[in-house]
């Protein structure tokens, strides 16, 4: 049975690169007789803006968005991180360097700097600091259902990673390997900016006897200036006055074709022609699209 899902972090309200993740999640579960789920990744609480959570509820249901389960919420899981964290005993060990302690010493990795490893081999028998997962010269490949065949070698890459930070928030590759696992989802759609992250989340799920999900990258929206939409680059919320237009626009980027009659439907009837319609196949094969391109 087909299970997939959309994960907001609930920093901000959603935005346009935001709806191209939810549509062509939603659509590839709908089109598979699948559930789409809707999972709230508020790891950080403290630092998201009261009241973004339901906004972001409220966003989906006005773009007739409808999930198949109850909505799960990262911040009331942290029983299942710890126990992971525990699982996770003979692969990790505390880390109390300083962020320029680390970039004093680190090579460019991926993702930025790649931890040094002063204190995996170090004897830090520290009962403070960070959580680390030590990483392994093994190759890591999957093939990608939009992006093709992917590798990564995490510790020549990565480096190893934090699992839990030191003011005891869990990484967002624990949540997400543990919480995937935890919904039974077998299909992972989501933007391409997290490709990169996904080596990192099957060494998880190896280390803890997860399943590992099928993956999808989308081709993340850009604005004029090259940049990811989103908070940081002040993309604008989405407006719900303006649901099938957007919708549609969505479909286009997405490689859908949507007929130019389907502006004057209802939202039901949109996604109704989407799921019948919906081709994972037709999406274009890059990893970034510019916000204003036309198919
Ligand atoms: N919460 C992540 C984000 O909003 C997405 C996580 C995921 O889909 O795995 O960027
Ligand atoms: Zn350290």
């Amino acid at each position: 049975m087909y299970r997939g899902r959309f994960a907001p972090s609930p920093t901000g309200p959603l935005h346009f690169g935001s709806l191209i993740a939810a549509t062509a999640s939603y659509l590839d579960a709908k089109a598979n007789n699948g559930k789409w789920l809707v999972r709230m990744e508020d790891l950080d609480p403290p630092r998201d803006p009261p009241g973004t959570a339901s906004n972001i509820l409220k966003t989906l249901e006005a773009f007739g968005l409808e999930w198949d389960e109850p909505v799960i919420y990262q911040s009331q899981r942290a029983p299942a991180y710890e126990q992971a964290l525990y699982k996770l005993d003979n692969y990790t060990y505390r880390c109390t360097c300083s962020r320029k302690e680390i970039a004093d010493s680190a090579l460019q990795g991926i993702e930025g700097a790649i931890y040094p490893g002063t204190c995996r081999h170090g004897q830090n028998n520290s009962l403070q600091g960070a959580w680390r997962l030590r990483t392994d010269l093994q190759e890591i490949v999957f093939d990608d259902l939009i992006q093709g065949p992917q590798s990564q070698v995490l510790e020549r890459d990565i480096g190893d990673f934090v699992l839990k930070r030191a003011d005891q928030f869990y990484s967002y590759q624990l949540a997400v390997a543990v919480d995937d696992a935890f919904q039974n989802i077998t299909h992972v759609i989501r933007g391409a900016d997290l490709l990169a992250s996904t080596p990192r989340q099957i060494y998880l799920q190896r280390l803890l006897g997860l399943p590992t999900p099928h993956y999808a990258h989308l081709p993340v929206v850009v604005n004029a200036q090259g940049e990811k939409l989103s908070k940081q680059t002040l993309a604008a919320a989405l407006d719900t006055s303006n649901t099938v237009q957007l919708i549609c626009r969505a479909l286009s980027l997405l490689g859908q074709h949507p007929p130019a009659l389907l502006l004057n439907s209802s939202v039901n009837e949109v996604w109704q022609w989407a799921i019948a319609h919906w081709k994972l196949s037709a999406i274009p094969r890059v990893s970034q699209l510019p916000q204003d391109a036309r198919d």
